[in-house]
């Protein structure tokens, strides 16, 4: 059907947007608190960054991309997560040569092509950060403390942080054996995938989403077991300074992050009001990126939050607040004379600063004043020919119920008083 939008997209339809603006507004402060940039990425990348930055055995890799070959006949992918596209604009634009650690956010859709159900969509839209240059297991601790945070100043509670270390290319053989040697033995209870994942990427059956592969990883050995010296100082130092943050985690060894490079710290934010889908946002050490792309040998350690998720989350907790997007303030005419008054009077109020409406139907003045109620405007100015022709208009605070005549000189001014007296709770936005 030509009116119906692809599977696993959405409208953000005026009533919500409202809490999406309001979603940003607060990444955008929590940001410059703790001292990030924002950078714009392109939505599309050469489909080899991908390949490369989230890796080949990964979910997201080798079944999620929406891949195409462009006309130029270039393999184009449509990003499937930000922290790949964040690294080669780094690497790119050669930003290491700026005083580091570099702090950068990004707010954006992202595409993959996943089975679309609560929580879950092909179009989803994604808060990060990453910071580049820092391996002080205190730069671990303020990201991992501000995901907390700004999940709390976002409104939610009842959430789990879950934190882990994945351990370095120097321990990271030993967990693969141990957990090669672990799923041999359970082969058989493995989907098709994961058979094949076994010898090549045993760690990314902990991540699978399959019941049964999460079934057979119940007791798989954990990554905390397999540490090296240097990475377990590093885990302690991480805890220790969470500790002293009063942010409380649980310990989860078998947590694997959904790309295939994540060395030490990874972790993730989970909640139990997105239904199936409990994930809101996580992220980690991923060390080996930069050099990767191109770049010098620089640390990065980052997270990404999904913003439905986000709002879906804060609606079951009943922290969003549906806004009416209509003006509080809407201008109803009765006769010719009156309206041309008032189509003047109206942008005189909006030159002002004053958001407002009028009628635009030719509906009666009745009609205006019951379509006020159902739009939830909170003032009405109402200008008959007898009003006109004694210079005022009726003003109603559709609130209170109560109305006063106010000059046409004044009346922009006697509103800029009232909207500002509304208590912030009951304000709607412009
Ligand atoms: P990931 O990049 O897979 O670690 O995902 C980070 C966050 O993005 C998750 O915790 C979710 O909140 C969100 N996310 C990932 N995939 C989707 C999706 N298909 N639909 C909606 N949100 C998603």
């Amino acid at each position: 059907m030509l009116a119906a939008r692809p599977r696993g997209t959405g409208d953000i339809l005026p009533g919500e947007v409202e809490k999406w603006r309001r979603l940003e507004d607060l990444i955008r402060r929590i940001c410059r608190e703790y001292g990030y940039a924002e950078i714009r990425t392109p939505v599309f990348e050469h489909t080899e960054l991908f390949r490369r930055g989230v890796g080949e055995t990964t979910d997201i890799v080798e079944k999620e991309m929406y891949t195409f070959t462009d006309r130029g006949g270039r393999s184009i992918t449509l990003r499937p997560e930000g922290t790949a596209p964040v690294v080669r604009a780094y690497v790119e634009n050669g930003l290491y040569n700026r005083p580091q650690p570099v702090k950068l956010f990004y707010v954006g859709p992202m595409f993959r092509y996943d089975r679309p159900q609560a929580g879950r969509f092909r179009q989803f839209h994604q808060f990060g950060v990453e910071v580049f240059g820092s391996d002080a297991p205190a730069i671990d601790a303020e990201v991992i403390a501000m995901a907390v945070d700004f999940c709390a100043r976002a409104g939610l509670s009842d959430l789990e942080l879950h934190l882990n270390s994945l351990g370095c290319p120097e321990c990271r053989p030993v967990l693969r054996e141990k957990l090669a040697h672990f799923f041999r033995r359970r082969e058989a209870e493995l989907c098709p995938d994961c058979r094949e994942r076994l010898e090549r990427n045993p760690l990314r059956i902990l991540d699978c989403k399959e019941e049964r592969c999460r079934n057979a990883g119940k007791d798989a050995p954990t990554s905390l077991g397999c540490l090296c010296h240097k990475c377990a100082g590093h885990f302690q130092s991480v805890k220790r300074c969470l500790d002293r943050l009063q942010v409380s985690y649980l310990e989860n060894g078998r947590l694997v992050r959904g790309l295939d490079y994540y060395t030490g710290t990874a972790f993730e934010i989970m909640t139990r009001d997105t239904g199936a889908q409990s994930s809101i946002g996580g992220g980690g050490r991923y060390d080996g990126l930069v050099e990767a792309c191109g770049g010098p040998p620089t640390p990065r350690i980052g997270y990404a939050f999904g913003l439905e998720r986000l709002i879906l989350a804060g609606e079951k907790q009943g922290t969003a607040v549906p806004e009416s997007s209509a003006p509080p303030v809407f201008i109803a005419t009765a006769g010719e004379k009156a309206g041309e008054a008032a189509f003047e009077l109206l942008f005189k109020l909006r030159r002002a600063g004053l958001p407002a409406g009028m009628d635009y139907l030719g509906r009666s003045l009745k009609a205006q004043m019951k379509y006020a109620g159902k739009a939830g405007i909170r003032f009405v100015l109402i200008i008959g020919d007898d009003e006109l022709a004694r210079g005022l208009a009726v003003v109603r605070d559709m609130a209170s119920g109560g109305q006063e005549e106010v000059s046409l000189e004044e009346v922009a001014a006697y509103l800029a008083l009232c909207l500002e007296n509304i208590p912030a709770g009951e304000r709607q936005r412009p």
